[in-house]
This record gives C-alpha cells, sequence and structure tokens, in this order.
C-alpha cells in the first residue's frame, strides 16, 4: 500500500505530463496557422508588385498616347508655319511649337522614368515569387509534421490517461472526493510538492502543523492556493510507509 504523498506524486507527473501533452497538441494547429499566415503576407506582397508593375506601365502608356497626340500637334503647327503669311504670325506659332516641343521632352523624361520603375518592380517578381514558394514548402511540411506528431501524442494522452487511472485506485476513499473536486477544477496545477517549508505552487509557507500531517502521508491542502501538498523528498514518505 502506497502513501498518499507517493500516491500524490505519480498523480501529479501524469497530470504534468497531460498538460504537456495537451499544450504540444494545441500548439500544432498555432504553428500550422502561423505559416498560413507568412504565406498570406508572401502571397500579398507579390500581388501588390504585379499590381505596381502594371500600374506604372498603364501610366507610361497613357503618358505615350499624349506624347503621340502632341507630336501630331506639332505637325500641324508646322505645316500652319510653313503656310503662314505674316512674319508676326510665322513668329507666333514658332513660340508655340517650341513650347510643344519643350512640354514633349517633359513628356518622354517622364515615360522613361515610369518605364524604369516599372523595370525596377518587375526585377523585385522573381524573388517575391521564391518567397511565396518557400513559404508554401514551409507550411506543407509543418502540416504533415503536425498530423503525424497529433498521432503520436493522441497514443501517448491514452496511455498516461490509463497510468493515471490506475493511479488513481489507489487513492483512500476519504481522500478521493476532495482530490476529484480540486483537480477538476484546476488540473495538474491542483497537486503540488513542498519546497522547504513552502507550497511550491505558490511558495506559500505552511504551518509545523501542516508539515506533520505532510510527513505522516495526511490529506493537506495549501490554505493559499488550494493545492494537495506532498512531501518533496522521496525518502520521508518511504520511512513512513
Ligand atoms: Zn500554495
Amino acid at each position: 500500500m502506497s502513501s498518499v504523498t507517493d500516491i500524490f506524486r505519480t498523480l501529479h507527473r501524469h497530470h504534468r505530463q497531460l498538460a504537456d501533452l495537451n499544450s504540444r497538441r494545441e500548439a500544432g494547429p498555432r504553428q500550422v496557422r502561423a505559416c498560413q499566415t507568412q504565406l498570406t503576407t508572401a502571397e500579398a506582397s507579390l500581388a501588390e508588385i504585379q499590381e505596381r508593375t502594371k500600374a506604372l506601365r498603364m501610366q507610361a502608356d497613357q503618358k505615350q498616347l499624349q506624347l503621340r497626340s502632341a507630336e501630331q500637334k506639332i505637325v500641324d503647327l508646322q505645316s500652319k508655319r510653313n503656310a503662314c503669311k505674316t512674319n508676326r504670325e510665322y513668329q507666333t506659332l514658332e513660340e508655340q511649337i517650341a513650347a510643344d516641343e519643350m512640354a514633349g521632352r517633359v513628356l518622354e523624361d517622364e515615360i522613361l522614368e515610369l518605364l524604369e520603375r516599372a523595370d525596377a518592380a518587375k526585377a523585385e517578381v522573381p524573388q517575391a515569387e521564391q518567397f511565396v514558394a518557400a513559404a508554401r514548402e514551409r507550411l506543407a511540411e509543418k502540416e504533415a509534421h503536425v498530423a503525424s506528431e497529433k498521432s503520436e501524442i493522441d497514443a501517448e494522452l491514452v496511455r498516461v490517461g490509463g497510468s493515471l487511472a490506475e493511479a488513481e485506485k489507489e487513492l483512500p476513499d476519504d481522500i478521493r472526493s476532495t482530490y476529484d473536486r480540486v483537480v477538476r477544477g484546476k488540473g495538474a496545477d491542483g497537486l503540488s510538492p513542498l519546497e522547504g517549508e513552502s507550497c511550491g505552487g505558490c511558495f506559500q509557507k505552511i504551518t509545523g502543523n501542516m508539515l506533520s500531517e505532510i510527513i505522516l502521508g495526511r490529506l493537506v491542502v495549501c490554505r493559499s492556493c488550494g493545492r494537495l501538498l506532498y512531501s518533496g523528498d522521496s525518502r520521508s514518505s518511504t520511512a513512513d510507509a
């Protein structure tokens, strides 16, 4: 017959194993979601670059059209100038042509700049595509890893759950109801070994009387946090058993 301290120590170990397995089980889908977010971000970045390239090209095309009609206007002005009768008219048309040619050169510069920017944007595409491919690969790997880990964890949960149920059969009847109530609410945090003369869960010092009770293997509940306390020193329990 094991002492209460031994039973509590075993139960606590199983509860901690279960808590650890459950937290690993919950971490899996979180990690997959993080990979999905990275993929979404990479895809959005690629789409933004492609949109930007397209928009710059369209702006350049619009300015090309403007330039062509401006050039046509200059040709018209030139033929008007060649046909004009007065010096004054000639002079006016000459000035207008010069001004339009100047505007055309500005437009050409703008078109050149837009095309350069479109090229620079397009040059970002291969790297952005690599990021998307890498993120997609990481997501697939993570999904496969999490799925295989999940089946291992599930098997472990069944095994540890069985061990816990076995260990719980050892609990004396007068302790069982308190144990059930505390552990149902707190899980692994429902039990704690002593750390010196303090509760190992909340570090509140316990009384000398409580310490004696624990050493005798009796049920002692931490008055501060409500954990079921057991001796942290395995030798004391075997000496009393
Ligand atoms: Zn405590």
